[in-house]
């Protein structure tokens, strides 16, 4: 697999494969590098399927999350049984240079609250309309990690889900063993809500909201975001998100069984 990544290629082949598959394609507002699509799709297997979303690609520097959901969207039946929506590329312009932020140089996942850039006005203004979701889950990197880890914000599914989904990263690269990481006390990999509060104060009361907060308050009580160790290589990164969201769509599926 190439570390070189054209957001134009991805786009492309997202959109291709997207298309073949039944997803509807939208696309939030567009950027110099590329489009930014937006894909939804209605379950298969029909009416009263869990609702889960999928986004990545909102750190430039971060690519295994946008490669591991077009590998996903290449498998046709990995979503069949969900209502899905799905934000594969939300930084085209990042991932053109392979920078964090945006061409301002702004981390767009900081500005879920009160959006000031383009990009994430128009995320939310989509948002809007998408109603309540099961669980979510945002797929991001770490640019020096020595192993994956993930926060954890969940009022809903087994509090073991964590522990299940780091496993399943574990698979396919180390899992990050620190007793604390970017300054939060850690459980083998797992960053979980009440660690979060202790060390950040109420989620919602932080003036940056990042997308996972914006989704919590809004969207979903359940939303997990992998962090995958970017100096390991970049097939097993994507192998290793793929495993997280197969975890996480198997307990959904588990949990939600509606009428
Ligand atoms: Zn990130």
């Amino acid at each position: 697999m190439n570390d070189k990544f054209d957001p134009l290629v991805c786009v492309r082949d997202i959109e291709e494969s997207a298309l073949a598959d039944g997803w509807t394609i939208r696309h939030l507002s567009p950027t110099a590098s590329s489009a930014r699509p937006w894909l939804r799709r209605a379950a298969k297997t029909g009416p009263g399927a869990p609702r889960v979303y999928l986004s990545a690609g909102i750190h430039g520097n971060e690519i295994s999350g946008p490669l591991a959901l077009l590998e996903m969207l290449r498998r046709p039946d990995f979503l069949a049984a969900f209502d899905a929506v799905i934000f594969p590329i939300l930084n085209p312009d990042g991932l053109a240079r392979g920078v964090r932020g945006n061409t301002d140089g702004v981390d767009l996942n900081r500005d879920y609250r009160d959006p000031k850039t383009a990009e994430i006005a128009s995320h939310v203004e989509t948002l809007k309309t998408l109603g309540r979701f099961d669980a979510a889950m945002m797929l991001h990197e770490d640019f020096e990690g020595i192993g994956a880890y993930l926060y954890e914000l969940n009022d809903e599914l087994p509090p073991s889900l964590g522990g299940e989904i780091i496993a399943a990263m574990g698979r396919h690269v180390p899992i990050d063993p620190r007793p604390v990481i970017e300054d939060v006390p850690a459980r083998g990999g797992v960053l979980q809500r009440r660690d979060l509060i202790a060390k950040l104060g109420r989620i919602e009361d932080r003036p940056d909201w990042p997308e996972a907060i914006y989704l919590s308050v809004h969207h979903t009580q359940v939303s997990y975001t992998t962090e995958t160790p970017a100096p390991f290589p970049l097939e097993q990164r994507v192998q290793a998100q793929i495993a997280a969201m197969e975890t996480l769509l198997h307990a959904v599926q588990i949990k939600v069984r509606r009428p």
